[in-house]
């Protein structure tokens, strides 16, 4: 039984920890997969309709998957584009020292920004799938921090933490964030999020990180596309985690009215 459920999981890719949805939905494709596969690459080939049925079947699958992938990287190409023309890029910042002059270690920062350095941390650590040029992967790390922002990271980290530069920090904590926040927090409907983010960008001006302006541009959208990615993520698990708990004090509440 415990080898069953582990086989089953093991086809959830990233996502090992399946909820019981998942996990049916996991199990119901493999029984649908497990026993078409078996009759296309068997040892005995035959040309009945049952076979070509299945081909058809499985070719048309592979068709849909293509055409799926290739509109995911045209969608994602269009908003990279979107995002590089609201965005201005300039030449790697020289005024980081600056920010250095006015971080006090005596200013506690606010939670909110603490753990937004800590996002930037996590942000840093998946430096190398941003870029493969090594002076821009470099430029995402703070390998001596000492801002005050890092506090709350500095409590979390037994040892294993990646720390973000200033530069990032500033890109993502100084930029991007107020923005995103406002949005995320204002939205009516989830599926004007992207324009309505996009529209808000006009107004921000970004001077790009990295070693070089040619670097630079893609290297900001990328970590900016990636930012808001697990931004919208994690608001959206933690507003379905509200919404899941108001739920259930609805229905305690009602339970309780009946018994009373
Ligand atoms: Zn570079």
């Amino acid at each position: 039984m415990i080898r069953f459920f582990g086989l089953i999981r093991s086809y959830g890719g990233d996502d090992s920890h399946p909820t019981v949805t998942s996990f049916a939905h996991l199990f119901r494709l493999l029984t649908i997969y497990s026993p078409t596969d078996k009759i296309i690459h068997g040892n005995v080939k035959t040309d009945n309709e049952s076979s070509l049925a299945v081909t058809a079947y499985v070719d048309a699958l592979k068709s849909l998957r293509k055409s799926v992938i290739a509109k995911n990287k045209d969608s994602r190409e269009l908003l990279e584009e979107t995002l590089l023309s609201k965005l201005f890029c300039g030449e790697a910042d020289q005024n980081v020292l600056q920010v250095v002059l006015h971080d006090h270690s005596y200013c506690l920062p606010s939670p909110l920004r603490s753990i937004t350095y800590k996002l930037c941390g996590f942000v840093a650590f998946k430096e190398k799938s941003f870029s493969k040029c090594h002076s821009c992967v470099e430029s995402l790390v703070d390998r001596n921090p000492s801002t005050s922002d890092m506090l709350f990271t500095k409590l979390k980290d037994c040892g294993r933490l990646t720390y973000p530069s200033l530069a990032l920090v500033r890109l993502l904590c100084d930029d991007i964030e107020p923005v995103l926040d406002k949005k995320l927090i204002t939205i009516d409907d989830p599926m004007l999020f992207v324009q309505s983010f996009l529209a808000e960008l006009d107004n921000v001006n970004i001077v790009g990180i990295g070693c070089s302006v040619d670097h630079s541009s893609k290297l900001v959208v990328s970590i900016v596309f990636y930012y808001v990615t697990i931004r919208a993520w994690f608001f959206t698990k933690n507003k379905n985690k509200e919404d899941l708990r108001g739920r259930l004090a609805k229905k305690n509440k009602m339970k309780m009215a009946k018994t009373t």
